[in-house]
């Protein structure tokens, strides 16, 4: 079942990562480098207690994002379901229930599956930017909603939300009627003690700049690369704010270019190391409360390990 290959003297450059980060990419990097990653040892059991643990999963879904948060304790979040059907996936990542549901905008690589999420597990809440869209995937969405009048719908608005012990800062967004969709993308700063993760749809310079105006940037581990890493999905400015030591990108095979080299090397430039979904497939984060985290991935939902000795 997993494809993990432990084990390697050869390290990408880390300018701020820790220890054990270290050695969870020296990992990863090596298995960017096989075409067919080898299981050269038994993956270990997670040895963290899955209680005291933020779970941050990009979830391999192609050109297209959908992130799930698994708080300590069992709260869930999705933000964006993919753009086709995403509920087994879930279901393999152990989904049962969703506290919080937000379609970070309303572009079909990003609400694609909201319908069949919606239809498929029990949800308390479901958060957009309040802006409609014309699309048959969008009407699907809202026809989805009508179906369960028991979901709590949220605009995005500032204010900080709780899942469980994790709080979700909801950032201000750009007026209405006054950005395309992407530069109207929900973004959420999810905090776990001393542990930050930016979450920023497909942001683009307009938005990062309207942020950094406002004063909402801080300083994260963790940085979902906003748009896919396209050309306008950063600013130095941002990224000096936010500093991140993890950026990563949720991308599959594009027309457009995705990454961009020039995103790739501002990341690189900013001192974070760059995980993609196109080369380690599911992506996931565990964050601490004192700020420390670990990096793990794979295609098979089960090879995603937490590389913890
Ligand atoms: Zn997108």
């Amino acid at each position: 079942m997993a494809g993990m290959c432990f084990g390697t003297t050869q390290e990408p450059p880390v300018r701020r990562g820790r220890e054990r980060l270290r050695r969870v990419l020296a990992v990863a990097f090596l298995a960017t480098l096989l075409a067919a990653p080898v299981l050269a040892e038994a993956p270990r059991a997670p040895t963290v207690d899955p209680d005291s643990v933020l779970r941050i999963t990009f979830l391999d879904v192609g050109q297209a994002d959908a992130v799930l948060i698994q708080a300590p304790g069992g709260r869930t979040a999705l933000v964006d379901a993919g753009r086709d059907n995403i509920v087994p996936l879930l279901r393999r990542f152990g989904v049962s229930e969703i506290d919080l549901l937000v379609a970070t905008h309303p572009h079909a690589d990003h609400i694609g599956g909201m319908a069949g999420v919606i239809a498929a597990f029990p949800v308390r809440f479901y958060m957009d930017n309040g802006e409609p869209h014309t699309t048959q995937t969008y009407r699907r969405l809202l026809a989805a909603l009508d179906a369960r009048p028991e979901i709590t719908y949220l605009e995005a608005s500032p204010r900080t939300l709780t899942l469980g012990e994790v709080e979700i800062d909801v950032l201000p967004l750009l007026p209405r009627g006054t950005a395309d969709h992407n530069d109207r993308s929900v973004t959420l700063l999810v905090r776990f003690g001393e542990f930050r993760a930016f979450l920023s749809g497909d942001s683009e310079v307009r938005q990062l700049t309207h942020l950094m105006n406002q004063g909402a940037v801080r300083e994260v581990a963790l940085l979902k690369a906003p748009h896919h890493g396209s050309d306008n999905g950063f600013t130095r400015e941002f990224l000096n704010a936010a500093r991140p030591r993890v950026v990563v990108i949720s991308v599959g095979r594009n027309s457009y270019g995705h990454p961009r080299p020039a995103a790739l090397r501002a990341y690189e430039a900013s001192g974070a190391t760059v995980f993609r979904t196109d080369w380690h497939g599911h992506v996931s984060v565990q964050g601490r409360e004192s700020g420390d985290y670990d990096v793990s991935f794979g295609r098979e939902v089960g090879a995603v390990v937490v590389f913890d000795d």
